[in-house]
């Protein structure tokens, strides 16, 4: 009979050839795969003791750790479905995630108590709640107390196959209400195994949690690094300073990280010149930075870059931008061009750009369509919204609700969502296409720009700006500059300074926020407006 493609066989592997290595790196010690196995067994017994069936949904609320890492092997193992809960949600939308799901326990670090308490008392199917270290503030069930009760040893594994539920995931809630993805052993067992492929993963890796576990950017690092042996650094911070520590520290040769990450390690590399870890080989992003990034991670930081797109429905890669053989003549420039697009398809994963018939748009870079994706990756469906499930799968083609270009050599350009796109005078803008060009004004720390109302054109892009804290740059120099870097209809015509923009846990800025303030502020209806 054929191996059923299930995730617990990734930590077997490791335990078996790699039992001695160095498995888990935390700000505190550091243990080995023989060692972690030991407690994901130890935690299987005691999900089992506390009555967790097969197919059971087990909640955890944490940041990159070893308790969540051990907690996705403990789970598999039992048989039991993760539901990773989003760190930065506030504690009413853990509830509506944690009744949805109908999680049967929640773990969490006990730093996040806060977020449990105002709803300790309202979980309708929770069971028990473990946290990671218990005290007076935190009188729930101590975790490391509660595992050692329980043999690492001699354990009966429910028997999963590679079609049941491994994960619960809800999606960002970028554009509004996260939506529940159903994953199976089988889509997330072959996603990481087009993402090793795709990043080149090896044994020799040392992989720098920077993205949340939680979230589905950083989700296949459980998988695919413990998959082959490699070494997960789980630092509580990630600040610029701390990620440049520990690449030099732990030998880090791997991260992942949100381009607003990534330009903040950049401006600490301009302001604080620290001496640069050799030992990085790659820096993935997860999401479309400016082709400046690309450059200068590449130049100043002398790491390769690679961007890869993807989304929770999809588990989440599809395409990376890494360069072909066939396009090493190219200057330096366009290649930098090409990574700072989202790239082409992985294996495994079909991706059609399609114009409003369904047809596939010529590759020539300019025409426009939505990006669908057809792969083992693409999810069984969102857990009880069997409507949204047909919107999003049609023919087998997951439709992604992002636009995009598509060049002649296959690389995808997303220019914008749907939703985000700015209509003009009938023309269509990227608001990321903008925003890059703001992003290399020197001043400007982060910027946002959304479509608003405007008597002629019918929408505008107008920009978010947090600026340099010294920095004294107005309203119209920032409207100049954009008039100086882009065709006069995709300008700014206006901009609003903030302190901060709202973000998702894993730091994509919430547009659909900016625009419903802006929108109702100016006491308009439209096409953004509810
Ligand atoms: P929601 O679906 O709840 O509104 P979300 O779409 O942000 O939230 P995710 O699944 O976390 O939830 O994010 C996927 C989206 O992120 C993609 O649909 C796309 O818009 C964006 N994205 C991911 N990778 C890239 C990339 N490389 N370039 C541009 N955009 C990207
Ligand atoms: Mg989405």
């Amino acid at each position: 009979m054929n191996l059923p493609l299930v995730l617990t066989q990734f930590l077997d592997r490791a335990v078996t050839y790699y039992g001695d290595k160095t498995a888990v790196i935390t700000g505190t010690g550091s243990i080995t795969y023989r060692e972690l196995n030991g407690r994901v067994q130890r935690l299987s017994h005691g999900l089992q003791s506390e009555g967790i069936q097969k197919g059971d949904k087990v909640a955890y609320l944490a940041p990159n750790s070893l308790e969540m890492l051990e907690g996705f092997y403990g789970l598999f193992q039992a048989g039991a479905v993760m539901v990773p809960l989003n760190t930065r949600l506030k504690p009413e939308d853990n509830l509506f995630i944690l009744d949805h799901s109908e999680a049967k326990l929640l773990f969490a670090d006990e730093e996040l108590y806060s977020l449990i308490k105002p709803i300790k008392d309202k979980l309708k199917t929770v069971r028990k709640i473990i946290v990671h270290a218990k005290s007076k503030e935190c009188p729930e069930t101590g975790y490391d107390e509660w595992i050692m009760k329980f043999p690492e040893t001699a354990y009966q594994r429910a028997g999963v196959d590679e079609e049941d539920l491994a994960s619960l995931l809800y999606t960002s809630g970028t554009t509004g209400d996260p939506k529940g993805v159903m994953l199976t052993h089988r889509n997330n067992y072959l996603h990481a195994m087009s993402s090793m492929h795709a990043l080149r993963v090896s044994d020799r890796d040392v992989y720098l949690h920077v993205l949340p576990m939680f979230h589905v950017n950083g989700w296949g690092s459980p998988f695919y690094y413990t998959a082959n042996g490699a070494t997960h650094v789980c630092l509580k911070k990630t600040d610029p300073k701390t990620i440049f520590d520990a690449c030099a520290v732990y030998g880090v040769t791997v991260m992942h990280m949100a381009p607003t990450v990534l330009n903040s390690l950049l401006q600490y590399n301009d302001e604080n010149k620290p001496e640069i870890p050799k030992n990085v080989r790659v820096m993935i992003a997860g999401s479309a930075p400016p082709p400046s990034f690309v450059e200068r991670v590449e130049t100043e930081l002398g790491w390769e870059f690679i961007q890869v797109y993807g989304m929770t429905e999809s588990s989440p890669y599809s395409t990376y931008s890494v360069i072909r053989p066939q396009l090493d003549d190219l200057s330096s420039k366009e290649q930098y061009r090409l990574k700072a697009k989202a790239g082409f398809g992985m294996i495994g994963s079909e991706v059609r750009i399609v114009n409003e018939f369904g047809d596939e748009v010529p590759h020539d870079g300019i025409s426009i369509g939505e990006v669908t994706v057809r792969s083992h990756g693409v999810m069984k469906g969102y857990w009880k919204n069997e409507q949204a499930t047909k919107e999003a799968i049609q023919n087998g083609w997951l439709y992604t609700g992002d636009m995009a270009t598509v060049d002649e050599h296959g690389y995808i350009d997303i220019l914008d969502r749907k939703k985000d796109i700015i209509i003009s005078g009938g023309e269509n803008i990227s608001s990321i296409e903008v925003e890059g060009v703001l992003y290399e004004h020197k001043d400007i720390v982060e910027a946002a720009v959304i479509a608003v109302p405007h008597e002629k054109w019918g929408e505008t892009p107008h920009a978010f700006v947090v600026k340099r804290p010294s920095s004294e740059i107005s309203e119209q120099e920032i409207i100049d500059f954009s008039r100086s870097r882009l065709a006069h209809f995709k300008a700014v015509t206006g901009v609003t300074f903030v302190k901060e923009l709202p973000k998702t846990a894993s730091g994509k800025i919430q547009k659909v926020h900016l625009r419903n303030e802006y929108w109702d502020k100016a006491g308009k209806t439209g096409r953004f407006v509810n």
